[in-house]
């Protein structure tokens, strides 16, 4: 099982990869964007994690309430409340417990993927965030059903989601800013694919 702690942690994990590669997520929305997803994922997961320096919640349910209402409210744009979506239905999905099982933290993933599509109505394809969270997920759970830990499951969920960042990349955006510039979107990774593989990347290195 996994505690909470280590969702802590990885949380943690998360606000400094966000800070180390605040530069290349920031050049890479410049390309098909308005150059500023490593300044938002940077100032919305260090609030998380002062927010969290305050005092960590004991349930699942409401740390990631406190995580998710910290991005929505600190992180503007687009990023913001689909990430913010992405935690908050994460806490709901796993209620008031204080360690994950596989399966839960499968379900608490996967009910995170759907509200981003609830909020974006991203589909595959249209060169998004989803595009590296859905194979990733896909890949989560695939790992599960063969037998694998938890943190055997992040590492292909990780592998997954880097290989859909990267497929991204010849796409023409359908959604978001990027979807603006038309057949000019091709030819760049899509900057929240990005910043959502390393999310899950984090979550393999947390658990591992
Ligand atoms: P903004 O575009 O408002 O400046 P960011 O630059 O922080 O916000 O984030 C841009 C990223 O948000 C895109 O690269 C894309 O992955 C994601 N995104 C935008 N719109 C959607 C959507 N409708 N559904 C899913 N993801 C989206
Ligand atoms: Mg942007
Ligand atoms: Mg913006």
């Amino acid at each position: 099982t996994v505690p909470l702690d280590r969702l802590v942690s990885w949380l943690g994990g998360y606000r400094d990869a966000v800070i180390e590669q605040r530069a290349y997520l920031t050049e890479l929305d410049s390309a098909i964007g308005d150059a500023d997803h490593g300044a938002n994922m940077a100032r919305g997961m260090t609030a998380v994690m002062d927010k969290l320096g305050a005092g960590v919640p004991a349930t699942a349910d409401e740390l990631f309430k406190s995580v998710g209402m910290t991005l929505v409210t600190s992180v503007g744009g687009a990023s913001g409340p689909l990430y913010g979506t992405f935690f908050l239905r994460m806490g709901m999905s796993a209620g008031a417990i204080a360690e994950f099982d596989g399966a839960a933290l499968a379900a608490a993933l996967r009910a995170g993927l759907d509200g981003i599509v609830a909020r974006g109505k991203a589909e595959a394809g249209d060169k998004t965030m989803f595009d590296a969270l859905a194979p990733g997920l896909g890949a989560f759970d695939a790992a599960l059903a063969e037998g694998a830990s938890p943190a055997e499951a992040a590492a292909a969920a990780a592998t997954a989601a880097e290989a859909g960042r990267d497929a991204t990349k010849p796409w023409v955006a359908r959604k978001g800013r990027a979807s603006y510039l038309g057949e000019r979107s091709a030819g760049h990774l899509d900057p929240g694919a990005a910043s959502s593989a390393l999310l899950l990347r984090c979550l393999a290195d947390a658990l591992g």
